[in-house]
């Protein structure tokens, strides 16, 4: 099972014609795109049958060495898209890539499967760089990956003539991560702004852009900035079929987190936190709960922040616990889930982070734990550091407007990115699986809320509001005699969490606003006031619950989630798996390196029993298969 990126959005293909190459140094000879060489390669290399959507697109430009810009999101195979044409033809491909950890993995990934890669950067001793220059010289390279400092930065042109001097001809620029070259995305990195400049050094020889960034502005200045020339520029689809989304208001953190832990068993995941406290005191939790977490924030040393990485990539932990200072290049591919305990400040920002999940295809869930003093919250911090305008304003809108939505998540997660959601329902939401309820009469609902709010006199947040509204009678509502409100009990069936959601699809459809300098305090809006006086006032307004599970029906489960285990063997699967683990930790790679879940999957699944077979098993190469096919084979048939 591969995720189906399927629907392109905006791709214009114009004609495909080679530029002239001038001089010094000689690129490779612009080969014709021939579509049977490239398939040969998939297979061979990475015992992959077909192409994912704009692949053979993108590649055929690499090879016509046209420059070209593909955005396409996190995990739909951007990597393949220079790597296959390298390896076609006698030249050097130069691939440009933000950070070590991110060469490093494709590297082990490539040499393991087989091909000749090799990054050069300066964690390396000094042997090993004098092999890769050997590397060079000699020709024997395929991909060469460098840090952007290593092309324009204190001795850059040295480095260049040895590239230009090297037997094998430079036969095309990939520069990975291309977003880094953009104030406004992301993960700005000035030297990127430099890489024109290998334009004067090898006039001729055509850049590649590959980016997760979709906004219209970065793309710009991804081309205005590389002073690409007349690119071919794919853009894919955004949505993840694999990811199941949902959100949750947040009642009991803790429990809710269990709950998610509950369906992830030894599985890997991450738990973001808005702030560096509850970081740690949720990893001290977990790990008082006998969970494998790991905490990782600025806050903690470079020494510390490594440790936690590392145990995450090498599986010596399942979760970890992080503000968004841990993200970039964490290309561990079986991330099962992304929970969020606290909203992000954007859209953005959430769809960068949750994106971490299922990067193999395989099901994966991204569930967002959120209460309406998030945003105040947001709103306080930015205010405080000046950055408070109408733009930020308007993401944190939009992500609260998401929050608070009742409908298709994928849906409006695409709409939001400018692009059309083509199915009715996505089947892999907490909406159109049905976990959610809609309310039957939402008017009476949000003004029996609304005039508990006008009761208190605008002056309580949403816990004494709920309090209040269930006729939960705590001190603070006795103290200040709310018990003999008219509001009082109104909603005594509902429970917390409930009642809490809709005063965050109030605060969402903006009927309900938090003000309050210290705690948030809820309060009317105008369109609330409105309502409160006329029932009519507002229309199409809708408000949903989590619904009970039904314990005779188990949970629903999405497409991807049945699909993925399907015929599987999980018994099997957790043997190959540690059988990954110790071959990983034999030769110090990360487990994801070796094989990924969906190949290990398919080996339970089908549970070859010659190398012949296992050559056809998703994911296995010709080198894959000799150099572990046996130790694969010994472990399905038991002698292992
Ligand atoms: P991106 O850089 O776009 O986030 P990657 O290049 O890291 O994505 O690819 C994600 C995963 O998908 C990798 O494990 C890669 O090997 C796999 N993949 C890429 N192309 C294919 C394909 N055509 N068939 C099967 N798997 C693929
Ligand atoms: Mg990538």
């Amino acid at each position: 099972m591969t995720a189906d990126y399927s629907e392109v959005r905006a791709s214009y293909v114009t004609m495909i014609a080679p530029r002239p190459m001038s001089a010094l140094p000689p690129a490779a000879t612009p080969a014709v795109p021939d579509p049977s060489p490239l398939d040969a390669i998939l297979e061979r290399y990475w015992g992959y049958t077909s192409f994912r959507p704009l692949q053979r697109e993108a590649m055929d430009a690499v090879l016509a060495r046209r420059d070209s810009l593909v955005v396409m999101p996190t995990g739909a195979g951007k990597s393949l898209c220079f790597q296959a044409p390298a390896l076609l033809g006698d030249g050097l491909a130069l691939v440009v890539s933000p950070l070590i950890s991110l060469m490093k993995d494709q590297v082990d990934t490539l040499t393991g499967n087989g091909v000749a890669a090799a990054c050069y950067h300066s964690a390396l001793t000094s042997e090993q760089k004098a092999e890769v220059l050997d590397g060079l010289r000699a020709g024997r390279l395929k991909l060469l990956y460098v840090s952007p400092e290593r092309l324009v930065g204190d001795g850059a042109e040295g480095f260049l003539r040895r590239v230009a001097a090297g037997a094998a001809p430079l036969a095309f620029v990939a520069v990975d991560e291309a977003h880094c070259i953009s104030q406004w995305g992301h993960d700005f990195r000035p030297e990127y702004r430099q890489l024109a400049r290998l334009r004067d050094v090898f006039p001729g020889v055509s850049l590649h852009a590959f980016t997760a960034t979709a906004t219209a502005r970065v793309r710009r200045d991804i081309t205005e900035q590389l002073a690409l020339h007349e690119p071919l520029e794919l853009v894919g689809s955004f949505d993840r079929p694999n990811l199941t989304y949902r959100v949750l208001p947040r009642a009991s953190l803790r429990p809710q987190l269990v709950d998610v832990l509950r369906r992830h068993d030894r599985e890997a995941g991450i738990i973001y936190c808005t702030s560096r406290k509850d970081v740690d005191q949720l990893t001290a939790w977990l790990q008082g709960e006998g969970r494998r977490a790991v905490a990782y924030h600025a806050g903690l040393s470079d020494d510390e922040r490594h440790r936690s990485q590392d145990a995450f990539l090498d599986e010596h932990a399942d979760v970890v616990v992080a503000t968004v200072a841990f993200g970039m290049g964490i290309d561990r591919s079986d991330v099962r889930f992304v929970v969020h305990a606290g909203a992000p400040q954007s859209l953005e920002h959430y769809q960068q982070e949750s994106g971490r999940a299922g990067r193999d295809g395989l099901e994966a869930e991204c569930v967002l734990i959120v209460s309406g003093a998030d945003f105040l919250k947001w709103r306080t911090l930015l205010e405080k550091n000046g950055e408070w305008n109408d733009q930020r304003r308007q993401l944190l809108r939009d992500i609260e407007r998401y929050s608070s939505g009742v409908g298709c998540r994928h849906k409006h997660l695409l709409a939001h990115f400018g692009e059309r959601y083509a199915k009715a329902e996505c089947g892999a939401c907490d909406f159109c699986l049905g976990e959610l309820e809609s309310v039957d009469d939402p008017v009476t609902l949000a003004r029996k809320i609304l005039s508990c709010v006008a009761r208190v006199g605008q002056r309580f947040g949403a816990a004494h509001v709920t309090n209040v509204l269930r006729g939960a009678t705590s001190e603070a509502v006795t103290s200040r005699g709310h018990e003999t409100l008219s509001t009082f009990g109104l909603l005594k069936d509902a429970s917390v969490d409930a009642v809490r959601g809709y005063i965050d699809q109030l605060l969402g459809r903006g009927l309900l606003q938090q003000t309050g300098d210290q705690y948030p305090v809820l309060a009317l809006t105008e369109d609330g006031v409105a309502l409160l006086k006329d029932a009519g006032a507002v229309s199409g307004l809708s408000l949903a619950r989590q619904r009970r599970p039904d314990p005779s029906r188990g949970p629903r489960r999405s497409k991807a989630e049945t699909e993925g285990w399907e015929g599987v063997d999980r018994d099997l699967f957790e043997r190959l798996r540690a059988l990954r683990l110790d071959v990983a930790r034999a030769r110090g790679v990360p487990p994801y390196v070796i094989f990924h879940d969906t190949t290990l999957r398919e080996l339970a699944r089908t549970r070859p029993s010659s190398l012949e077979a296992l050559r056809h098993v998703y994911g296995v190469g010709a080198k894959k298969a000799d150099d572990l096919g046996p130790a694969v084979l010994d472990v399905i048939a038991g002698r292992a």
